[in-house]
């Protein structure tokens, strides 16, 4: 492939940051295993959940085309990540960057240990989800009945009904279905969100049989102590196993409430590779936390993640370089200073 010698390249210059930027120490003269020791507290592995297809090409201001999207996600798939969110069967009326959920569902390559999971707001689009061979599905809530009824057109209740109708048809076909709560952090229409609210909704979709409750700053205010303060309250209502931390990087603050709920135990952390996704709410700002700086940071902890970052960070480029734009990822941008990314 034509891709290769290239993609070498850039895996030597990142070899050469391991080395030179003290990414990882020198093992010590006796035989040790490869990995540093574990910071003490955290957990020893992290599955990480790419939603870069998804969370991240639907607010890119451009719409992608299909066969770029096609390829994006098998390159991630060969990167070890263990699940990727593929596309959201929305009405393409409301989500037009998503309207080909079905040819992008089609047309990639899935590879066995992948989990593929696609975004349905409804009945309707988990059965044409279902139909278009998706084996697992999201649905998407929100902690603030503002943002609700703006992003998915309806109060938090209805929304809540809607999605048990999706749980039910998933349940009596064995289909895995993970629950977002959007706005767990703060919301663009009504600020602050109290954590008791975000424990409600949580508790309320993991009692519909949402197998996974990812936790969304979808505007990236959050710090980690409000991180800390939501997280003390949903985990009063939610066994710590079932958490999942989505964090948007418009303020700065992702990685450090990655880390703070990796301290409390989570051990399942969203995130889109190069960055992509904008945020609709703050121009110019910055989306979803990069998948590159997430592992990075994580084997820096020495905590397992199963994923190759030079080949993550090729896929960014990838992408970066179809969509014409710098990468968002920090890791990304220092490892290729060299102007390899245009
Ligand atoms: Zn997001």
């Amino acid at each position: 492939m034509g891709t290769v010698p290239s993609a070498l390249k850039h895996c030597l210059s990142y070899q050469h940051l391991l080395k030179d930027q003290l990414w990882i120490a020198e093992p010590p003269a006796a035989a040790q295993p490869a990995q540093e020791p574990q910071a003490s507290g955290l957990p020893e592995y992290i599955k990480i959940v790419e939603v870069g297809p998804r969370d991240g090409l639907q607010n890119e201001k451009v719409i992608v085309p299909t066969d770029i999207k096609i390829e994006l996600i098998n390159q991630l798939s060969k990167t070890g990540l263990p699940a990727i969110e593929v596309t959201s069967f929305v009405s393409s009326k409301w989500v037009p960057q998503m309207a080909d959920h079905k040819e992008v569902m089609r047309g990639i390559e899935r590879h066995p240990g992948v989990q593929y999971p696609v975004l349905t707001p409804n009945l309707q689009g988990f059965h044409s989800a279902i139909a278009a061979g998706a084996t697992e599905v999201s649905v998407f809530g929100a902690a603030s009945e503002s943002f609700s009824k703006m992003n998915i057109n309806c109060s938090i209740e209805e929304s809540l009904e809607r999605f048990e109708e999706v749980t039910k048809s998933a349940r009596n076909m064995n289909i895995p279905v993970r629950g977002y709560v959007s706005c767990a952090l703060g919301c663009p229409y009504e600020g602050n969100v109290v954590p008791d609210k975000v424990a409600e909704v949580s508790k309320r979709l993991y009692s519909l049989g949402c197998y996974e409750i990812s936790l969304g700053d979808t505007i990236g205010v959050g710090t980690p102590g409000s991180m800390k303060k939501m997280l003390e309250a949903v985990m009063k209502e939610i066994p710590l196993s079932a958490l999942a931390v989505h964090c948007h990087d418009t303020y700065g603050q992702a990685l450090a409430n990655i880390l703070t709920a990796m301290q409390m135990g989570v051990a399942v952390v969203d995130s889109s590779v190069a960055g992509l996704g904008g945020c609709p709410y703050a121009k110019g700002a910055t989306g979803n936390v990069a998948t590159e700086d997430v592992i990075y940071m994580l084997n820096g902890l020495g905590i397992n993640t199963g994923v190759n970052l030079c080949a993550v960070m090729e896929a960014g480029n990838f992408i970066c370089t179809a969509l014409n734009k710098k990468t968002n990822s920090k890791v990304a941008q220092a490892s290729f200073s060299t102007g390899t990314i245009n």
